[in-house]
């Protein structure tokens, strides 16, 4: 068995265990594989155990793997997640490639990713970025805007709303992990009683996937714990 094998094999037993603390099935939980600072050939070997959605930070980085694991396309082909801070000048590039987005907060870039969607591909999915951890300068919409950005995306012809997500500040204790994650949740729900129907949230690291999987995480975002420590550090934005 190669490493990744090993540590696919580790991860998927983590997540079960999780889900039947949790009184859940399986089949409610999907893993984004995190594969930033990772090569196409990582990517390709993790596809063939049966991985098929991975996630990015960085735009450039991004479309050039697009690009590369485009020719030969894989089998099931990947979907693709643009999971980073977005400048509103890079958006185009995520609009023609990315099938979810899943850190929307500001209604000036869901209008361009809207706009640039194109016309032959289907809506783009998209998660709102809530920032629970209070802190200045950290990404996310505030809580209390939150219900106007849905509102405004909503509206938009090229975008699917289908949650929210949250990247909360690291935190050891899991009592302590749990706190943003149940926040999350109570914020997804008052905005379905309001009329929305959101069926996403994206939450829960290599670090805290266990806390995020009991308070209702439908998508899990993973790095480390597939691919190992990223030893080079983040690439470039
Ligand atoms: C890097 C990253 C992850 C994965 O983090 P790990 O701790 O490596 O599992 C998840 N979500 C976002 C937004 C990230 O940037």
């Amino acid at each position: 068995m190669t490493t990744l094998e090993a540590r696919w094999v580790e991860l998927r037993e983590r997540m079960n265990r999780a889900c039947r603390d949790a009184g859940r099935s399986p089949e409610s939980l999907q893993l984004l594989a995190v594969s930033k600072t990772r090569s196409p050939g990582e990517i390709r070997a993790l596809h063939a155990l049966g991985q098929f959605r991975f996630g990015e930070n960085y735009v450039q980085e991004f479309t050039s793997k697009h690009q590369a694991l485009s020719v030969p396309p894989l089998e099931p082909p990947i979907e693709w997640h643009f999971i980073g801070a977005l400048q509103s000048n890079k958006t185009r590039a995520v609009a023609e490639r990315a099938h979810w987005v899943h850190s929307l907060d500001r209604l000036k870039l869901a209008e361009r990713l809207s706009a640039q969607r194109p016309a032959t591909m289907p809506p783009l999915q998209v998660c709102l970025q809530v920032d629970l951890s209070h802190e200045p300068g950290k990404a996310g919409i505030a809580e209390a805007e939150l219900q106007a950005l849905a509102d405004a995306v909503a509206e938009l012809p090229k975008l699917r709303l289908r949650g929210l997500m949250t990247l909360p500040a690291p935190a050891t204790d899991p009592v302590e992990q749990r706190r943003p994650f149940a926040r999350l949740r109570e914020l997804r729900d008052t905005l379905d009683q309001r009329g929305h129907d959101l069926d996403t949230l994206s939450m829960g690291m290599s670090d805290d996937l266990e806390a995020a999987i009991l308070e209702g995480a439908t998508l899990i975002r993973v790095g480390t714990a597939l691919f190992g420590p990223r030893s080079h550090g983040e690439a470039p934005a």
